[in-house]
């Protein structure tokens, strides 16, 4: 289905991003993965016959060196997945400036620069994709966090509005909205709960299975399954929306 198409993907090394690598790449596109951590890389681009550039999304220079390798190795960019992102709780009264910094230049600058650097293929191509993760935390607010629901209500606006500003080009823009996904951002939501309330890490998962309507913590795979389906050439009328993966959470 997805044959010589290029996907490039941020934070493909692990949870969400290494699930929609293995999908896309099941399809038969050709994977760029971008992450920190290359062993994490290496390990899904061995997997999925991709390659991987390590690099920190909020260093411009890296991100723009990244995408030019990436483009080297397998051709214009025909889908970027924009989904590195990190997660982090506290009470707003004790959040400190450094955390809101962090989860902004991961979250959501380092997705206007990836944007950027990856417009110029996506405009060129046809049937391109630029899909962005946001979360439901971008939906709505989140107590506790409210660094990373700001920073995913900006992606959510950054996407739709780069929808509306190239509607007339072949390339749709789109934001995925998950609830709580079986990764490593919930196993650390669980610790922290479980630290904070005295309650076991299962407890502290289930309460976080209790956002969603249907109980459950989503899978990666679910995630990945639905930016597959917005990859493809029937799904050329999707665009501008913040799409929840989250039970009915938002419904
Ligand atoms: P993971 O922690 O598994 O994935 C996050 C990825 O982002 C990692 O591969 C990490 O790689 C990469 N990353 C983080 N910081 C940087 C950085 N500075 N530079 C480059 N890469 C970076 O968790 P998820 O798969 O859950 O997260 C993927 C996306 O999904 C995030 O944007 C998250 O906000 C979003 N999301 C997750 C939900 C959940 O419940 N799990 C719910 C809603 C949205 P490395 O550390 O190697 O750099």
């Amino acid at each position: 289905m997805f044959d010589g198409r290029h996907a490039l993907i941020t934070g493909g090394g692990s949870g969400i991003g290494a699930a929609t690598a293995r999908a896309l790449a099941g399809h038969g596109a050709k994977l760029s993965l971008l992450g920190r951590r290359a062993d994490h890389l290496d390990a899904i681009a061995s997997e999925t016959g991709g390659h991987g550039f390590p690099c920190d999304v909020t260093d411009r220079a890296a991100v723009e060196a990244a995408f030019i390798a990436a483009r080297a190795a397998n051709g214009p960019i025909h889908f970027l997945i924009v989904n590195a992102g990190i997660g982090d709780s506290a009470p707003f009264d004790r959040t400190q400036r450094e955390a809101w910094d962090r989860i902004i230049a991961v979250n959501l600058t380092a997705a206007f620069d990836c944007a950027q650097f990856g417009l110029g293929d996506l405009l060129a191509g046809q049937d391109t994709r630029l899909i962005f993760i946001a979360s439901v935390a971008g939906l709505r607010g989140a107590a506790f966090a409210a660094p990373y629901a700001a920073s995913k209500h900006g992606v959510v606006g950054l996407s739709g509005s780069l929808a509306k500003e190239f509607a007339k080009s072949s390339m749709t823009v789109n934001a995925v909205c998950p609830g709580f996904t079986d990764t490593a951002i919930v196993d650390q939501s669980a610790a922290r709960i479980s630290t904070v309330s005295k309650r076991s890490e299962t407890e502290a998962r289930e309460a976080l299975a209790a956002f969603s309507p249907q109980g459950r913590i989503i899978d990666p795979d679910e995630v990945a399954a639905a930016i597959c389906a917005l990859c493809t050439p029937a799904s050329r009328s999707i665009n501008g929306i913040a799409l929840p993966i989250d039970g009915g959470a938002t419904a």
